[in-house]
């Protein structure tokens, strides 16, 4: 047996055509399309080429995208007054502060200040609580796509046994919440977990968000299970180049599982395009209000 793959570049071209849908027709109703305004501190060359591409697919989705590039030494105050501007600017439906911030600056303070109906990264404290019961949410990109793409391969994942491995606020701990209201039972797993590949081979669903290369192995997987692969971990090579794997050792699962996403063109374009989603959802939700 092999694995299927799951296509996330085709399934988030389907989900950014049918935003760009809802754009339009939001833009016809409203006098005006949702706006999405990134901020970015500092020249981390990674977060630069996210900020691009989320600048990018607005564009391409009839999103107005707004962009600050902030230098690396800006002040706390400077960066909260800024959020306030944006919190009160009706054009702005999501404002989305690119994460890492630089060190001298508390990033939980930053998420706290962006009004949570523009929260479009689904990171303030009001919308996880929300999520976490089972209110309306703007839901964390990432867990959103994912969960798109186990309900495609699975269908129904009710009473399925799910792992997530990694608890972080940004994709274990929202991915956990999204699958329990979907009632799978749901456990999480971090790096203090015993037998790892012990509560691996029980699931029907692997969720791997760990930031360690290759950390899920074959003889870890059910035979038939649902992986899906958020690490995005660039490796040296033995030739001085790099490559992008995930936190899945792909070639080992692939004839186990039943659906697998591949690293790099599984999880990660079904954030961006969860991104405009979320700015869909938040630009209806404010006009509605
Ligand atoms: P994070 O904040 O560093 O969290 C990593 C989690 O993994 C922590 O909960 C940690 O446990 C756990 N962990 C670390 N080593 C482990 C081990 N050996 N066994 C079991 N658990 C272990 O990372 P993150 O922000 O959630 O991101 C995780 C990965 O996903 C990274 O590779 C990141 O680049 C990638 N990512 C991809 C996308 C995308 O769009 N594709 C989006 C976001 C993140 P403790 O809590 O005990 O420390």
């Amino acid at each position: 047996m092999t694995a299927i793959l799951i296509d996330g570049k085709a399934r988030a071209a389907a989900l950014r055509a049918e935003v760009a849908i809802g754009v339009a027709a939001f833009a016809a109703a409203h006098g005006r399309a949702p706006g999405l305004t990134v901020v970015l501190v500092g020249d981390d060359p990674a977060s630069a080429v996210y900020v691009g591409a989320k600048g990018k697919a607005c564009r391409e989705a009839g999103i107005i995208a707004g962009e600050y590039k902030l230098p690396a030494d800006t002040a706390q105050a400077d960066l909260l007054a800024l959020v306030a501007a944006l919190n009160a600017d009706p054009a702005v439906d999501g404002i989305l502060v690119q994460m890492p911030l630089p060190r001298h600056i508390d990033s939980d303070r930053v998420i706290a200040a962006i009004d949570p109906a523009k929260d479009v990264d689904g990171f303030h404290p009001v919308n996880a609580g929300r999520l976490a019961t089972g209110l309306d949410a703007l839901v964390p990109c990432t867990p959103s796509g994912c969960l798109m793409m186990i309900r495609e391969a699975l269908g129904d994942i009710s009473g399925k046994e799910a792992v997530v491995i990694g608890r972080s606020n940004i994709v274990g701990k929202p991915m956990a919440a999204l699958l329990l209201r979907e009632s799978a039972t749901v456990t999480i797993a971090h790096s203090r977990t015993a037998d790892l590949a012990g509560h691996c081979r029980r699931a029907d669903i692997i969720v791997a968000a760990v930031g360690v290369p290759l950390l899920v192995k074959g003889d870890w997987v059910k035979p038939g299970a649902c992986v899906i692969d958020v690490g995005m971990n660039r490796i040296a090579l033995p030739d001085g180049k790099t490559r992008l794997v995930g936190d899945v050792d792909f070639a080992e699962v692939l004839p186990r599982a039943g659906w697998i996403t591949p690293v790099p063109g599984g999880v990660g374009p079904m954030t961006i395009a969860c991104l405009l989603a979320n700015t869909l959802k938040a630009a209806m939700s404010r006009a509605a209000s």
